[in-house]
């Protein structure tokens, strides 16, 4: 075995520099502390994803993503196996299209310029919790770090290694990006399609950007026998896609929130590492958003560690006492929700077109004026009145 150079030492070090990593590592950087950013891969690099960013990242982040946004969403066109397709808008943005190898980049970027070293191409491998910090051993070098924070994505081997009892299950997913050149964008300009029936228990998506499409299915509740074979219908159900060449999908894992029955999702701190974005599941369980939730986590973690510097009864549970009340209380009401909606998805479907105050509603969710604590309270007052009468009206059909 080689022999490793001796250990550097940080105030933090970062495991992975997505979006949940490169904001942590950006927050800490600015604030003066020293940090160490790994990424196995080089930026930009591809990344398997939708690429939405719900338009309340607005209140979060500052307006250089901009410069990378591909497509401005107004509207859902929601269709159930390809059929009954409906166009919900609204005013004013619910999303913006990015790519990620793109936006990553940018973060990764403005967490390097305001202080963060950044070794692309580097891989963590071990990690020994110490009485004052973590060792970390890569393919390159170990280090020690007074904090860990584990950024490194679904498949997290901090949380694997640190965390070894956290036993959240993650769903499949497949998504293929089809070049469109300057053909139209498909299902419109300022438009994306959603398919609540493409899937028993999930749903899929065709997310446009400026020259491509990103073409998906993601299941929700349990498991399909056949991922491929639910994207392949997905395909020629949809009259648009059925005689495109759509190139072969790449699957990867969606780490969704859970929680089974009354108990806690398992806990995001131990000793001396946190969790952050999909290593700690903050993915939301109703649509499958992520990005918000690892820039939005990856600024929680910054202010609990600087917590933790800046006054030394603060403690890093800080961090997960704010994800509990900022995002947990959402996740909770957003599965509620999820379940409603692919236990029922026709008639969910069906639902939506008829009262698309509730969609407008969720639209609210998406931009920062409502949450979804807030949407499920309206939204069961509308639901509620109509829906034994939908039902009867459906069990007849
Ligand atoms: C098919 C699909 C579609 C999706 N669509 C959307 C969408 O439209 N909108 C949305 O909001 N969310 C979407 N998501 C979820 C979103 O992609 C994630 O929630 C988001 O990427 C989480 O960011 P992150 O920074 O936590 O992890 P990641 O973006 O996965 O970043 C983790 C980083 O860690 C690095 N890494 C991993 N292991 C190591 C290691 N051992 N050492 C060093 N570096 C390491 C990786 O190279 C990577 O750069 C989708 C997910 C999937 C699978």
């Amino acid at each position: 075995m080689p022999t490793l150079p001796d250990r550097k030492s940080y105030d933090v070090l970062v495991v992975g520099m997505g979006p949940a990593g490169a904001t942590a590592a950006y927050e800490l950087s600015r604030a003066g502390v020293a940090v160490l950013g790994l990424d196995k891969q080089s930026h930009p690099r591809y990344k398997v994803c939708g690429g939405g960013l719900s338009s309340r990242i607005d209140k979060i982040l500052d307006e250089e993503y901009k410069s990378v946004v591909e497509h401005t969403v107004y509207g859902v066109q929601f269709t159930y196996r390809g059929e009954d397709p409906f166009l919900i808008q609204s005013p004013t943005p619910i999303a913006f299209m990015v790519m990620r190898d793109r936006f990553d980049h940018l973060l990764l970027e403005k967490a390097r310029r305001a202080g963060t070293e950044v070794h692309e191409g580097e891989q963590a491998l071990q990690f020994l919790q110490l009485p004052d910090g973590v060792e970390v051993i890569t393919d390159r070098g170990r280090y020690k770090t007074r904090v860990l924070i584990g950024a490194d994505g679904a498949n997290s081997i901090v949380a694997q290694r640190l965390f070894p009892d956290r036993r959240l299950s993650r769903m499949p997913t497949l998504e293929s990006e089809m070049g469109i050149g300057r053909q139209p964008v498909y299902p419109g300009e300022g438009k994306v399609l959603v398919d609540l029936g493409a899937t028993a228990q999930g749903y899929a998506w065709i997310f446009p950007k400026k020259e491509r499409l990103s073409i998906g299915v993601a299941e929700f509740k349990g498991r399909p026998a056949s991922p491929r074979g639910v994207f392949d219908r997905f395909i020629r159900d949809e009259k648009a896609l059925s005689h495109m060449a759509v190139p072969r999908p790449h699957g990867h894992p969606l780490p969704l929130f859970s929680v089974s029955g009354a108990s806690a999702p398992d806990g995001l701190v131990r000793h001396r590492a946190l969790l952050v974005g999909d290593a700690g599941h903050l993915v939301d369980p109703l649509f499958g958003e992520g990005i918000y939730y690892a820039v939005r986590s990856g600024q929680l973690a910054a202010a609990g560690v600087l917590g933790t510097f800046h006054d030394s009864r603060r403690s890093l549970l800080d961090y997960e006492m704010d994800v509990i009340r900022e995002i947990y209380a959402e996740f909770r009401v957003a599965s509620r929700v999820a379940r409603i909606v692919y236990t029922f998805p026709r008639l969910c479907h069906q639902l939506m077109h008829r009262y698309q105050e509730v969609i407008n509603l969720y639209y609210e969710v998406l931009q920062g004026r409502e949450s979804y604590q807030t949407f499920f309270r309206k939204a069961k007052g509308v639901v509620k009145a109509s829906f034994r009468e939908i039902l009867k009206e459906t069990l007849t059909f």
